[in-house]
């Protein structure tokens, strides 16, 4: 593919990047992403569902009061008011895009229950594959509408800036291969999260903060970088990514247990097995810490059961050899949800002019310093709504987009090079659950090290991200949702207020930070 001339470019093509192309119908957009669509996105991994207060007696208040609450200070309570309304209307639009939501006898949406949520409002396809059904729903729209082109198989790497303003993307397809330049007048970020930056996470490969990182060094503003969601219960048994044994297993009533048969979370919240991710993350990261493990017993709640309404996680189950219907399921925390991001507006503009940004890699302030579970997909939906209607009204159109050849030949990621190991493990230790000042020193110094000598284009935005992640759990002196800190352990009222961060403010605190660590550090 050479350098070709866009109108709309979304790079990413999750449920935020897909969902937007088809809301941009019939302007002509170009979908650019590192996998074949339905592959290398958490999109298809999702399984509890998606919020949205439908049934009768729940209410699109009590739905922004929950996402407010679990977001521990930090919401942006207008925009969480605006996507809990909005969310009904989006579950609309997804049912009219072929989406086959479980249904009641009656006719009505199925909702289930998922922590944190006051109400049952999780609508959901099949149990657990919710994710699979969307994106295949959403892939198969996309095919069929004329004025959307995939390029599959090209990584970005780096946006192209003309002044102030982000005017296209480079992108490769595959190590090794000449990038190519593809301008557009408007570029909108879809690439989803950061798990892969650790060790131990239930996101795919792609998901490893590269929109991040390149919308970093084009300048952007980033928000509330340091708030990582660990998933409480990743099914510990050596896989990478680790599969998750979703939430809901616990809304129907699945418990969590150490090695010795004790229930733990009574003891640590009033809502027991049923608290925010981040209180289960620690309590069951505390139990395997302490040697007795963790394990979510599903044998009385679900039972025999099992196979039948939770599909996704009784494959994985059996898959590592265990069968859920008789035996514990070993659990562990995995690094699952980015908060933070790219800062964006009500609009889903970031701080670039001609760069918007939605879905996971974006950070509109509705999820705080937790996310509420089954928000994010309902995030995605209704901020790539508001980006393809803001595109729609402000940017005017350009003549029709030169056609771009298809590639699946390969995304360029390293994924398996001793320095990205090296990353994710600094990460998992240093950066993940329970994170000090000194572990975040450590890591900077590492990850800055890592940046500087990294060869390829994938390692060095990797590490970059790294950099930002850590660089604001480093400068948040504080515990709060998601970010704990064992050496500040409670929640300081000053603090309450969003962190917005530049790159060039990142590298600041880090080498603040690293100057700080060897200045303390015995003379030899
Ligand atoms: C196992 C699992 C279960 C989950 N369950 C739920 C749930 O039940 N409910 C819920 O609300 N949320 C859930 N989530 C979270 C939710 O799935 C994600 O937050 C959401 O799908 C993100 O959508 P997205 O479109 O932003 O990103 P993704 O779906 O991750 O898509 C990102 C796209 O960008 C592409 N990409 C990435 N980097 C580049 C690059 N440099 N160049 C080109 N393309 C790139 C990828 O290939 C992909 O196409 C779950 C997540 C996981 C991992």
């Amino acid at each position: 593919m050479s350098d070709s001339v866009h109108d709309v470019i979304i790079i990413g093509g999750g449920i935020a990047g897909l969902f937007c192309a088809l809301k941009l119908s019939p302007r002509p957009v170009t979908v650019l992403t590192a996998a074949p669509i339905g592959q290398g996105a958490s999109s298809a991994w999702a399984q509890g569902g998606i919020a949205a207060a439908v049934a009768e007696g729940d209410t699109t208040e009590a739905h922004a009061r929950d996402t407010i609450a679990a977001g521990a200070g930090l919401v942006d309570e207008a925009l969480a008011r605006a996507m809990t309304r909005e969310a009904p209307d989006r579950v609309r639009d997804l049912l009219a895009y072929g989406v086959p939501f479980d249904k009641t006898l009656e006719g009505h949406l199925a909702v289930g229950r998922e922590a944190a949520h006051s109400a049952r409002r999780i609508v959901h396809v099949q149990g657990d594959v919710a994710g699979r059904a969307i994106m295949d729903a959403l892939g198969a729209a996309v095919r069929s509408t004329p004025s959307i082109r995939l390029i599959e198989g090209y990584l970005a790497e780096d946006l192209v800036i003309d002044g102030a303003r982000v005017v296209g993307v480079l992108a490769r397809a595959g190590s090794g291969r000449k990038p190519a330049t593809l301008h557009g007048r408007a570029v909108v970020l879809a690439t989803g999260g950061i798990g892969h930056l650790y060790a131990v996470t239930t996101n795919p490969p792609e998901a490893s903060g590269i929109g991040l990182a390149i919308a970093a060094r084009a300048g952007a503003m980033l928000a509330d970088t340091e708030f990582v969601q660990f998933h409480p219960t990743a099914i510990a048994a050596g896989l990478d990514p680790a599969p998750l044994a979703s939430e809901a297993l616990r809304g129907e009533g699945a418990i969590l247990v150490n090695g010795a048969g004790e229930r733990f979370m009574q003891n640590i919240h009033r809502d027991g097995d049923l608290a925010p991710r981040d209180v289960v993350a620690r309590g069951v990261f505390a139990e395997i810490a302490a040697g007795r493990g963790a394990f979510l017993d599903a044998r009385t709640a679900i039972g025999k059961d099992f196979p039948a309404r939770f599909p996704t996680v009784y494959a994985s189950c059996m898959a590592a050899g265990i069968d859920p219907v008789r035996a514990l399921i070993p659990v562990a925390p995995a690094a699952h949800y980015h908060m933070g991001g790219v800062s964006t507006d009500a609009r889903g503009r970031t701080s670039l002019e001609g760069l918007w940004a939605a879905g996971e890699v974006a950070s509109t302030g509705v999820h705080g310093a937790n996310r509420l579970a089954s928000n994010s997909l309902l995030e995605a939906v209704v901020f790539a709504t508001r980006v393809a209607e803001d595109i729609s009204g402000t940017s005017s159109q350009a003549a029709t987009p030169q056609r771009a050849s298809s590639d699946t030949t390969g995304s360029g990621l390293d994924a398996a090079s001793p320095s990205v190991r090296d990353l994710r493990t600094i990460m998992s230790r240093h950066v993940g659950v329970i994170r000090s000042g000194d572990g975040l020193a450590v890591a900077l110094d590492k990850i800055s090290r890592i940046e500087h000598a990294a060869q390829s284009p994938s390692l060095r935005n990797m590490a970059t991200a790294a950099l930002l992640v850590a660089a604001a759990a480093f400068a948040r002196r504080e515990s709060r949702g998601a970010h704990e800190r064992s050496d500040h352990p409670k929640t300081d009222p000053a603090l309450a207020r969003r962190a917005f961060l530049t790159l060039a403010e990142a590298r600041t605190i880090a080498a603040e930070a690293i100057h700080t660590t060897h200045a303390s550090m015995p003379a030899e």
